[in-house]
């Protein structure tokens, strides 16, 4: 690949709802522009973007992908993305490196929840965009409703650049509103009379769009002077920038369509690094502020947004270089970890292609392997000149696995490989329930663990089943009880003496465990006390109910006696551990869950069907508050109701809805849901 200015590079991120066709034209962009000589289809698994295995047995994209190529002396780096919510974080990190956004939509299904959910990223991260209606060769495919259904949804900011001529199967070319000529198989002709005046009237929308952004333009547009194209293109090209124009562009990824003006398009319209304007980073030996410029000559700061771990190939590090300029063979320091790294060759990428490169300069992105401590979010810098760029915001895991090795080998490496999947994946965690003693793996949604499953047997050869995680339940007692006991054996020799009174109080929840000691006179002398709590806190391990650790409770040893010669440590702690026991049955125990806190976040639309769900979960409701067409609801619920809630939420609002859920206290278990589970214990 030629050498490019930052000036002439387009960092463009595709996004749409899932199955919108973003892969596809990837391909065709890729193709259009020379990048490779065969177009591959997703129906067959052979694109550039979804070469990963996962991705080609699953047929849908999976992680993001580099897909660089060269179009009319610039460089465009487009980065293709899932669309399915699971796999959300490769998203987040591609917006957040992205100077311009390509939104796909499908002609025939038009605005989808994903197509609002990618919108929303890119409000949020003030990127300019360019929609892209897709699949205008299908059947159903109605570009107008499709137009109607963006402007009803994102504004009037939504303006055609071109109007396809004809639909369907008999979908022949565009008219350009620019230049006022048809395109047909890539030959300049007239418009046909039939469309004439309505491309007249979208050409008006669009350079009054364009006029009243620019104040040279807006007073040669009200003295009723025609403007030139290069006029338009310039306003046009500002006002996309400044996000407040959105130009849409029709074509079919699949049969390449459109995909030579829409690289046009990309490059005409949408920033280049520099244009995106300077961003602000922390220069941690002053902990002052910094803005930093697109510029080559300036010290060096690059992000770190993604990492692969590959059992053969090792771990390769994706960065985009924001100032500076990266060498290969060279010393960098990671400001985030505060450690140098060596930096062997650097890559561009294309899918799973690296091609060796010297250096990258400002603007560009690119890989490099075998990176000792870096991790996604880091930031790689000059010594010198130390700078921390802002991170990358990572959705919060909202479903939890029981993650179980299936044979002793699997368990050896279980620990090691699960480590290597959450550095890939940001949106995964992992922690030890201390309670059930399970491995927890948490992500974003149900197929992203599925994957990550097969990624461990695949990449690392651990094999492992998914469960449910268990409820960690506990055990406490409703009533003050006491209880005595007395450990005794003097047949012959060395006996054993040791006997207590206990007292077994409840306490409040979320207090714990006490241990109290109201000995006087010294009935059982001092130094057995310490053995007699041990003997406490073991019984209290296993609840006399289900087996479930005994919490908020208080034992108070008030009598009891000793020997002289009989007596020990062993002989107390086996008292006292009796003793606790006969005082847990009798204080009337009872079961107790975890409830948890839950915000969920859903279109005021679904929130009758949000609330009857959460009734039939045994929900408290706390508040609702409405705004601007949303609903937070907050409300307590049983954990043990809600493990899968995201798969739930997802199927009541088809994805439209999030939650967020946290720990809060525990509570009795009703009656009857604590006979089950109890029952079920005693069969386990
Ligand atoms: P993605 O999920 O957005 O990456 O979409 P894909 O590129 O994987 O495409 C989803 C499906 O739509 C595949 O079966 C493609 O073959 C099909 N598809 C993509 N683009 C077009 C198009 O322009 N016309 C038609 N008819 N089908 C398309």
């Amino acid at each position: 690949m030629q050498h490019y200015t930052t000036e002439r590079m387009r960092n463009v991120v595709l996004l749409s709802h899932s199955g919108a066709g973003k892969t596809s034209l990837a391909e065709a962009m890729l193709y259009s522009s020379g990048a490779i000589t065969r177009l591959g289809r997703v129906d067959q698994g052979n694109t550039t973007s979804d070469y990963d295995p996962d991705e080609v047995k699953r047929k849908i994209s999976i992680y993001l992908s580099l897909l660089p190529c060269e179009w009319q002396g610039f460089k465009v780096n487009a980065i293709d993305t899932p669309g399915y919510a699971d796999f959300i974080a490769e998203v987040e990190a591609a917006v957040r490196i992205a100077d311009g956004a390509l939104i796909v939509l499908c002609a025939a299904s038009g605005v989808e929840v994903g197509t609002e959910q990618v919108w929303g990223y890119t409000e949020e991260q003030k990127i300019p965009r360019l929609v892209f209606v897709n699949k205008i060769d299908r059947e159903n495919a109605d570009f107008f409703k499709a137009l109607e259904e963006l402007r009803a949804n994102f504004g009037k900011i939504c303006l055609p650049i071109e109007l396809p001529i004809g639909a369907q199967q008999a979908f022949q070319g565009v008219v350009d509103l620019i230049t006022m000529k048809a395109y047909i198989n890539g030959q300049e002709g007239d418009i046909p009379d039939s469309m004439r005046s309505q491309a007249e009237e979208f050409r008006e929308q669009l350079v009054e769009a364009v006029a009243e952004t620019d104040d040279d333009l807006i007073a040669k547009y009200l003295e009723g002077e025609e403007l030139t194209d290069e006029e338009i293109r310039k306003g046009l090209r500002a006002a996309t920038i400044g996000g407040q124009v959105v130009p849409i562009l029709v074509g079919s990824a699949l049969q390449n369509l459109g995909t030579a003006r829409l690289l046009d398009a990309v490059c005409h319209y949408l920033p280049s690094p520099k244009d995106r304007g300077p961003v602000s980073a922390i220069n941690p030996s002053t902990q002052g502020e910094e803005t930093i410029e697109a510029d080559p000559t300036a010290p060096l700061a690059a992000l770190v947004f993604k990492t692969t771990a590959d059992p053969y190939v090792g771990k390769l590090t994706y960065f985009r270089v924001y100032s500076g300029t990266i060498h290969s063979d060279s010393v960098v320091w990671n400001s985030s970890k505060n450690r140098q790294e060596r930096i062997g060759q650097l890559y561009v990428l294309r899918g799973k292609a690296q091609e060796s490169v010297p250096h990258l300069i400002a603007g560009d992105i690119g890989a490099v392997a075998k990176l000792a401590e870096t991790v996604t979010g880091d930031t790689l810098c000059a010594k010198e000149h130390p700078l921390v760029l802002p991170g990358i915001k990572f959705s919060e895991p909202c479903i939890s696995v029981a993650v179980h090795p299936k044979t002793k080998a699997d368990l050896d490496k279980l620990g090691s490989s699960l480590a290597r999947l959450v550095e890939e994946d940001p949106s995964l965690r992992v922690h030890r329930e201390p309670d059930t003693l399970e491995t927890i793996l948490s992500g974003v949604g149900e197929a992203q663990l599925e994957v990550a499953a097969e990624k461990m047997l695949r990449k690392f050869g651990v094999d492992v089943r998914m469960e449910t995680p268990k409820v960690p339940y506990k055990e406490t007692i409703t009533v003050a009880t006491k209880a005595e006991y007395k450990h005794k054996k003097q047949t012959g020799g060395h006996g054993q003496y040791g006997h207590v009174f206990l007292e077994l109080e409840p306490l409040p929840r979320g207090a714990g465990y006490e241990f109290g000691d109201r000995i006087v006179g010294g009935v059982v002398p001092k130094n057995y006390i310490p053995a007699v709590e041990k003997g406490v806190v073991e019984a209290l391990q296993e609840g006399v109910l289900a087996g479930y650790p005994v919490v908020d409770i208080k034992v108070t040893l008030y009598d009891g006696s000793y020997h002289v010669v009989d007596s020990s440590d062993i002989s107390f702690k086996i008292a006292g551990s009796h003793a606790t026991r006969k005082g847990l049955s009798q204080g009337h125990p009872v079961l107790l869950e975890p409830i948890v806190n839950m915000k969920i976040t859903v279109p005021e639309s679904f929130t009758g069907d949000i609330i009857s769900d959460l009734n039939s979960k045994r929900a408290r409701v706390l508040g609702m508050n409405p705004q601007g067409g949303w609903n937070v609801i907050e409300a307590q619920v049983p954990l043990a109701e809600v493990q899968r809630y995201a798969i739930d939420l997802r199927s009541i609002t088809q994805g439209r809805g999030h939650f967020q859920m946290e720990f809060s206290h525990y509570e009795e278990v009703p009656a009857h849901i604590a006979q089950r589970i109890i029952a079920e214990r005693q069969k386990a």
